[in-house]
């Protein structure tokens, strides 16, 4: 500034020089108050945006801006003026007077009155339009889209810094007020959540990058990462993010899979109810109808022996009219126990076949296995000498066996199913006989 405490002419003379600069030199020279209202502009309005000084003064930068360029550069502006810091460089577009856009590159330094306190700027505008090429409305309204989308966008560059991000990443990284650009990514997001350096790596490869979920301050975001490469040389030049809060998919992903959790718990239950006795806990009678079909079939195939056992209780009437039916039910689950001790191969399965009888199958084994196996189990339950008062001795069981051999099912036109019920009805007839033949004993069929 003139110094006006020096002689008149030399203030003239300098007054003269600088308005000589100010009108050789093809920046716009203004200064704006601390409102950043114009308080002074060179006539370099007129052909820069087609506005007299006059019709300049008193209003603000932002008056001359389509509406959403106003408001990005106004933020950027307002976080400038927050630290009142000097600026360089700061691109805006601006509306010709005629309607073109005209883009400036704006610099500043912050004025300060005597006494210290800050009353504004004072700076120069560059048009730079001829040299990046005024931008289409088409783009403006772009850009417009861009800075209002509700996923948090940004473009990244080789080193790692933003160079630019819309209004919902500000927000994301709740940043409002603050310029983002120049800012490296590791600043806000941890290596663990954004490996910046390693996507461009795997980019630069050739690699595409896959969705990545990102947990932030107790919301779920999901990250999409695109390379940005030159136009003609196809290098990598950037990457961008875009940001998806993804909260709400997360919790009802979560519910879903505990929800199919407590499915997949109610129907495992489901199916040993199914297939199991509520009383004593071993498989039901649907269980060995099934498994005695299959192991028929297996049978046949193998040519390997089958063996069948039926037991039932003797004299169980009378000691439930004695002792009562809760008794009865525990005896039964005293024998459903006995018979699961004393079975050691894995392929044998005791079942509950109905009311006090029961059924074991005895894959592999041949008759004679079969009877040394009825006789334990007929033994160990006289040993546990449960008392049955109204009966010879105490509970006691009698045993039908019946036993197929592979090679007998050889023979053409012997379904499986009839092998089954053969089986079975043989191992009836026995266990009837061991009843009629004074009970507690083992009776076996040689089919
Ligand atoms: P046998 O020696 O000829 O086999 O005579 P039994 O009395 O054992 O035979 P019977 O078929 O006459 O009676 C079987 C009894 O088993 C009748 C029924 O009350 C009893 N029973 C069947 N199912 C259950 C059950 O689930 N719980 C109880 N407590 N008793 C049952
Ligand atoms: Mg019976
Ligand atoms: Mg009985």
């Amino acid at each position: 500034m003139p110094n006006p405490h020096a002689s008149p002419e030399a203030y003239q003379r300098e007054i003269r020089r600088l308005q000589e600069i100010i009108a050789h030199n093809s920046d716009w020279l203004w200064e704006v108050d601390a409102q950043g209202r114009y308080t002074f502009c060179s006539a370099h309005s007129e052909q820069m945006l087609g506005y007299a000084p006059s019709a300049v003064l008193g209003r603000t930068p932002f008056d001359f801006m389509p509406p959403a360029e106003a408001e990005r550069v106004g933020a950027e502006f307002a976080a400038i003026v927050a630290q009142q810091r000097p600026f360089a460089g700061l691109i805006n577009r601006n509306l010709h007077a005629d309607g073109r856009l005209v883009v400036l590159e704006t610099s500043g330094i912050p004025l300060f009155g005597e006494d210290g306190r800050f009353v504004g700027y004072r700076g120069i505008d560059r048009d730079i339009t001829p040299a990046i090429g005024s931008l289409s409305p088409r783009m403006v309204q772009l850009e417009a889209l861009y800075a209002a989308a509700p996923v948090a966008l940004g473009l990244v560059d080789r080193e790692g810094r933003f160079v630019n991000a819309n209004r919902a990443l500000i927000r994301l990284l709740g940043l409002e007020g603050m310029p983002l650009a120049g800012q490296p990514v590791a600043r806000y997001f941890a290596v663990q959540q954004l490996d910046v350096p390693g996507m461009f790596t795997r980019l630069a490869a050739g690699e595409s990058i896959a969705d990545q979920a990102l947990p932030l301050n107790g919301r779920y975001y999901q990250v999409t990462i695109q390379a940005v490469r030159d136009d003609g040389l196809d290098q990598l030049i950037g990457m961008t993010l875009a940001i998806t809060d993804v909260t709400e998919q997360h919790r009802l992903r979560q519910e879903l899979a505990e929800a199919n959790q407590r499915m997949a718990l109610a129907n495992a239950r489901l199916s040993e109810l199914a297939d199991n006795d509520y009383l004593t806990g071993l498989p039901n009678r649907r269980r060995f109808d099934e498994t005695l079909q299959a192991e028929v079939a297996r049978c046949r195939r193998d040519g390997r022996a089958l063996s069948l056992m039926l037991l039932d209780i003797d004299f169980f009437k009378r000691y439930n009219d004695h002792y009562g039916h809760q008794a009865g039910d525990e005896c039964l689950r005293r024998l459903a126990q006995l018979l699961r001790n004393g079975l050691f191969r894995t392929s044998d399965l005791a079942c509950r076949y109905g009311g006090e009888e029961f059924a074991v199958i005895l894959p592999g084994l041949d008759s004679p296995g079969a009877e040394d196996v009825a006789e334990r189990l007929r033994e160990r339950l006289l040993a546990a000498a449960v008392p049955h008062e109204t009966a010879p001795t105490c509970i006691t069981a009698s045993i039908g066996i019946a036993t197929l051999n592979g090679s007998d099912l050889s023979q053409p036109g012997l379904a499986p199913a009839g092998s089954a019920t053969q089986l079975l009805a043989a191992a009836d007839r026995r266990l009837y006989m061991a009843k009629r033949g004074g009970r507690n004993q083992v009776s076996v069929a040689t089919l």
